[in-house]
């Protein structure tokens, strides 16, 4: 009788929750956009995937390192990224806003002079404010990762948050006691990513099956599961 080959195991580092992309359902199972995709192209392209909640930056920096295979994690394709890694086709479309608490007056940066943000390590939101925080005047704090950026903002220690605007608008129908005060800034996509000139047979295993996903109408049922109509 012919063996059959085993199927090949990837890990894949992705953040610890990033909500609707990424988090763990009361079953304690991984799931959302990311986590959905990633399992339904592994199984259409018939290789086997180890999930690794690491959180963000980790996850970024074990890919630098060659620790892992690959990275979903909301992960933003920008120019700088791209000299180290390889992405994928883009998948979703992100934007960095500014959220403040519920209550909070603030509407603009101009409105920073002298106060406190927090920001998440390594995420393009950090980059964005640490671009504008002397032209505006504001000092950082840095978390690992969202819960405990919004926390800070929540609790007052920080003004103003910077993250991604999907997932603070899912965040915010969720109840988090924030609201968006700035239009997107720094747009882009999403794309899952490899080390540069490293596994590129990963790298081509999920756009192809990335792309029966989209056309099979599974890639859009599965954003429809976690945001309506809302992408
Ligand atoms: N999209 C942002 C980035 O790529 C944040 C990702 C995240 O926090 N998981 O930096």
């Amino acid at each position: 009788t012919p063996v059959q080959a085993a199927e090949k195991t990837y890990t894949i580092g992705t953040d610890v929750t990033y909500p609707p992309f990424e988090f763990a359902n009361k079953s304690n199972q991984y799931i959302g956009i990311d986590m959905d995709l990633m399992n339904a192209v592994a199984k259409i392209e018939g290789f086997k995937v180890n999930i690794k909640p690491l959180g963000f930056n980790a996850a970024v920096q074990s890919l630098e390192s060659g620790q892992i295979d690959g990275v979903i994690a909301g992960m933003t394709i920008t120019p700088e990224r791209q000299a180290k890694f390889d992405f994928s086709t883009p998948y979703y479309k992100t934007g960095v806003i500014m959220a403040v608490a519920k209550n909070s007056d603030i509407t603009s940066l101009s409105q920073l002079r002298g106060k406190r943000v927090a920001l998440k390590t390594g995420t393009a939101g950090a980059t964005y404010a640490n671009s504008l925080k002397d032209k505006y005047g504001f000092t950082t704090v840095t978390f690992d990762d969202s819960n405990n950026m919004y926390q800070d903002v929540t609790t007052g220690n920080s003004v103003a948050c910077f993250e991604d605007q999907p997932v603070m608008q899912y965040g915010i129908q969720q109840g988090l006691g924030l609201k968006i005060a700035t239009k997107p800034a720094n747009n882009g996509y999403y794309g899952f990513a490899v080390k540069k000139n490293a596994n590129q047979a990963l790298l081509k295993k999920f756009n192809a099956g990335f792309k029966k996903l989209k056309a099979n109408g599974t890639y859009d049922k599965i954003v429809k599961k976690y945001v309506g109509a809302n992408s």
